[in-house]
């Protein structure tokens, strides 16, 4: 049994359209980690970043949308009082802008995958469970499963990289694989190709053991 989460950081409003209907293509959710913001983070291009307007549509076609900060902040270089009022002030705009969004039952993932032990602790108190950097193959999703580490590489594309990091998931017995993408093409950090989405999707939907599945989605097995 292998699980796959393809993570989609930062809301890119193009790549993020294109990723939905590749997802929908293969009866797929895909997952969306977006800034409460909607600012596009400085150092990337200028490609337009969506709104809730887009996160509620997206959601009602059953993806999933997740808080990626009130900013796009590495909350490893700040003090621990502020990242905790940036967590607190974007769960705030999910709560307001999120049709049914609920803090105790997101996923809150980390920008640049960066945090401290403390805040890490402090944020288990207030949401389901968070993504940061480490390893991204993960223990099966069990009861009191409340950190996932994941990687992910850039600036260029990551193609390689990916179908490195899904050969090592599928070698084990079993795994939970969760990788940080963000856009597709051109557009974003470590893009993947629109093309080559669709063939991996197909491809892996003829391996028998393996499932993609959004990261809410793989925790509930947990309560199956
Ligand atoms: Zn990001």
């Amino acid at each position: 049994m292998h699980i796959i989460t393809l993570s989609f950081d930062d809301g890119l409003c193009q790549s993020t359209l294109k990723t939905a209907e590749i997802f929908e293509d293969h009866g797929l959710s895909a997952c969306f980690n977006v800034v409460a913001k909607g600012e596009n983070p400085t150092w990337q291009t200028k490609s337009p970043v969506g709104d809730f307007a887009l996160w509620n549509q997206l959601q009602s076609r059953g993806h999933e949308i997740m808080p990626h900060g009130y900013r796009h902040a590495n909350k490893s270089l700040l003090a621990l009082e502020e990242s905790k009022t940036l967590i607190g002030d974007c769960l705030d705009v999910f709560r307001e802008n999120l049709e049914g969004f609920e803090p105790a039952r997101c996923v809150f993932h980390f920008p640049y995958n960066a945090a401290t032990p403390e805040l890490e602790a402090w944020l288990l108190t207030q949401v389901r469970a968070y993504r940061v950097g480490g390893n991204p193959i993960n223990a099966m999703p069990h009861r009191g499963q409340q950190k996932l580490t994941t990687t992910g590489q850039g600036p260029g594309n990551c193609e390689a990289h990916l179908v490195g990091c899904i050969a090592q998931c599928l070698a084990e017995s079993q795994g939970w694989l969760t990788y940080t993408l963000h856009g597709l093409d051109d557009e974003g950090w470590g893009p993947i190709g629109s093309d080559y989405l669709a063939r991996l999707l197909d491809r892996l939907a003829l391996i028998k053991s393996v499932q993609v599945l959004t990261i809410t989605a793989a925790l509930d097995l947990s309560h199956s």
